[in-house]
């Protein structure tokens, strides 16, 4: 049978080009077909969903080393029924009264520089189960006494958030956090959405962990959650009946995240990972020829077994703006999007995770057509090469001076994200 529906047609015109990495607004993965086929085998048939997630738990404790675990719709929930399993523990009255809260309030610790947004702000999660986040430090600077003395009669949980989103130096390290957590009576909660690792948290005590399943491990749309039995327990008995039954998930999403994990658990990841590295430098390879392109290797600051392109413009070749290049790949076509997380601080990167074969090939092709725009914007006169590079420059009277179209504070963005909304997204007009 090949009668296509209209949406098939739909996909097939408005597929993308990932270079980003595992965004959940791009679709975060490309599901495999095995995984796919496992999923497919659910579709037409019942299944008991409690003894599904009996036989998740299962799967999950025996890759992470934690005692249990369940699948969540994804690692934003997951994050809130952990949370609201720390609250409520045992208790079903408590969890079904939530997120109405008694004074005085619960309160949740975390570092402040832990505090970012990943899509949505991280404190949301806590606000969302009716407690109150408190942060712990300053942004770029953690000590153990500030920990200690933020924790009171109401903490109820401390969350540790993984990312390159977060601040990286100065903070506290993870075995210290828990140490202290762990010598008041404080379960610890890990977002690790985007971590390849799937032990180290629980070996270093964590009580319970969150990943996504359709991140790294390629799974559908979901989160997996391991740790202590009885906070898991708890946080599936929220999202059966209680703060998470908004937020559940569904006998496919439940299959296909075991169907990825058994998968991780029999895949030859250094082979991948190869595969990724060839892919990257062929990328590399085409753009070395593109000029005006400053191109350097850079690995995942979290640790993960990645490793991306960071690439710049060369003021003394062009002047024109990363955002620029950036809006010409993606209105390509096929359209090709980066990683612009940091293009205030003049970069973004190519991230090699979730190519087809062919798609490297194409990435190289759509850089050539940007570059007669490229070398069109002809670069700012720059002045003697002694100076190194620099965004500043220098005024009549010989004093420094900023540039503020090229100083990261100073760094103005697009289009401000009140205005954005107003009209978003931009695609949902009839
Ligand atoms: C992606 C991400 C999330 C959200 O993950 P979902 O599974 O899409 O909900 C949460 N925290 C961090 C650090 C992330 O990178």
């Amino acid at each position: 049978m090949n009668n296509k529906l209209p949406i098939q047609n739909w996909i097939n015109q408005n597929k993308l080009i990932n270079v980003s990495g595992t965004m959940t607004s791009l679709g975060a993965s490309l599901v495999p077909k095995e995984i796919a086929l496992a999923i497919e085998d659910s579709l037409d048939v019942f299944i008991d969903i409690n003894a599904l997630q009996a036989e998740a738990s299962r799967v999950i404790a025996e890759l992470t080393g934690a005692e249990a675990g369940c699948i969540s719709a994804c690692t934003a929930s997951g994050i809130c029924i952990g949370l609201a399993a720390s609250i409520s523990g045992a208790d079903f009255l408590a969890a079904e009264s939530m997120p109405t809260v008694k004074s005085p309030m619960n309160e949740v610790v975390l570092l402040k520089g832990h505090n970012v947004s990943y899509g949505g702000r991280v404190d949301q999660h806590i606000h969302m189960v009716g407690a109150k986040p408190v942060e712990i430090g300053s942004v770029n600077l953690v000590e153990p006494y500030q920990l200690r003395n933020a924790i009171t009669n109401y903490t109820v949980a401390a969350l540790w958030v993984v990312s390159h989103h977060t601040v990286q130096s100065g903070l506290l390290d993870f075995d210290t956090f828990v140490s202290i957590c762990h010598s008041n009576d404080v379960p610890v909660i890990v977002d690790a959405a985007s971590e390849y690792d799937l032990r180290i948290f629980i070996e270093r005590e964590a009580d319970v962990v969150i990943y996504s399943g359709h991140k790294f491990l390629s799974g559908p749309t979901s989160g997996i959650i391991a740790g202590k039995l009885s906070l898991i327990r708890s946080a599936y008995y929220h999202q059966t009946c209680g703060i998470g039954r908004s937020m559940k998930v569904g006998k496919e999403c439940i299959v296909g995240a075991i169907a990825a994990l058994q998968r991780w658990q029999m895949m030859d990841h250094k082979k991948l990972h190869k595969l990724e590295y060839q892919r990257l430098k062929y990328i590399q390879s085409g753009l070395n020829e593109i000029k005006g392109l400053l191109i350097q290797e850079n690995p995942d600051p979290t640790g993960n077994p990645i490793t991306r392109l960071k690439i710049s413009i060369d003021p003394k070749i062009s002047s024109m703006s990363l955002e620029k290049l950036i809006e010409l790949l993606k209105k390509g076509n096929p359209s090709v999007i980066v990683r612009d997380h940091f293009v205030d601080n003049g970069f973004f990167e190519i991230d090699p995770c979730n190519l087809n074969e062919g798609d490297a090939e194409i990435v190289v092709s759509r850089f050539k057509e940007a570059q007669d725009a490229l070398l069109k914007d002809t670069p700012v006169q720059s002045e003697e090469d002694e100076l190194g590079p620099r965004y500043s420059c220098y005024n009549q009277d010989g004093l420094p001076s900023v540039d503020p179209k090229t100083v990261p504070w100073m760094f103005k963005r697009n289009k401000d994200r009140e205005d954005a909304l107003k009209n978003w997204p931009a695609s949902f007009q009839h």
